[in-house]
C-alpha cells in the first residue's frame, strides 16, 4: 500500500521495507494497479507537463484506464481536483482501489460512457483525454465544457484518433507533439531497441 504522509509518500513494501515515492510526475507503471491499458511512465510525464496543473484546478480525465493521470494530477498539492471518468465498470473499481492505494480518496470516480457521462459533471479547468476522442460526440461536448482559458490534453495511439486530432490542430491551432520512445531489450546475447507505438499529443487553450 502507498500512504500519503505530511512530508511524502512512501510506499510500503511486502516485508516490511518502504519506498519513498518521488515528487516528479510519471511515476513507475509498476506501482499502479493496471491491465496494460496505462499511459506509460515517460509519456505520462510529458502528459501532466502538458496538462500543467495549477493549484485547486478540477481535471476531468476521459477514459481514465487505470486512473494514473488523475491520480498523478491529484499527488501535485492536496488542493488539486479531479473527476475520472471510465466506461468500463472493472476498470472503474480499479481506479477507486488505486486512488485509495496513493492516498487521494478525494478523487471522482464516474463509471460511464462519454459523452454522455459528462453530463452534470461539475465544470472542469482542464480536460485531458486518453480514450473515446474518436467516439461521436466527445471532442465536441469536451471542447464546450472548458471555459474560456480552460485547456485541453488529448493524446493518440490509433490512427482513427491521430485523425481527429490532426483536423482539430488544423482548424483551432494549439500544439502538437509526437512521442516516439524506445526501450532497451535483449536481441539474444545482446541489446536493441524496442520501439514504444508513437503518441500523437495535442495541447490546446479555449
Ligand atoms: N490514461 C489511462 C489509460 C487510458 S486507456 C491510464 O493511464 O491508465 C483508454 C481508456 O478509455 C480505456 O480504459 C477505455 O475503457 C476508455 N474509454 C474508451 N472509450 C471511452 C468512452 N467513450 N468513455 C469513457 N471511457 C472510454
Amino acid at each position: 500500500n502507498i500512504a500519503a504522509l505530511n512530508v511524502c509518500a512512501v510506499e510500503i513494501v511486502a516485508g516490511g521495507g518502504a519506498r519513498v515515492l518521488p515528487l516528479a510526475g510519471g511515476l513507475d507503471d509498476a506501482l499502479f494497479e493496471h491491465d496494460g491499458q496505462i499511459t506509460k511512465r515517460e509519456v505520462r510525464a510529458l502528459t501532466l507537463s502538458a496538462l500543467a496543473p495549477r493549484k485547486g484546478e478540477l481535471l476531468w480525465d476521459i477514459g481514465a484506464g487505470s486512473g494514473s493521470i488523475a491520480i498523478e494530477w491529484m499527488l501535485a498539492d492536496p488542493a488539486m481536483r479531479a473527476i475520472a471518468i471510465e466506461a468500463s465498470p472493472e476498470r472503474a473499481a480499479r481506479i477507486g482501489r488505486n486512488a485509495g492505494r496513493f492516498g487521494v480518496p478525494g478523487l471522482t470516480v464516474v463509471e460511464g460512457q462519454a459523452p454522455e457521462a459528462l453530463r452534470g459533471l461539475t465544470r472542469p479547468d482542464v480536460i485531458f483525454i486518453g480514450g473515446g476522442g474518436s467516439d461521436a460526440g466527445v471532442m465536441e461536448a469536451a471542447i464546450a465544457a472548458l471555459s474560456s482559458g480552460g485547456r485541453l490534453v488529448a493524446n493518440a495511439v490509433t490512427t482513427e484518433m491521430e485523425a481527429v486530432l490532426l483536423a482539430h490542430h488544423a482548424r483551432l491551432g494549439g500544439s502538437l507533439i509526437r512521442i516516439d520512445i524506445a526501450r532497451a531489450a535483449p536481441v539474444g546475447t545482446m541489446t536493441g531497441w524496442r520501439p514504444a507505438m508513437p503518441v500523437t499529443q495535442w495541447s490546446w487553450v479555449k
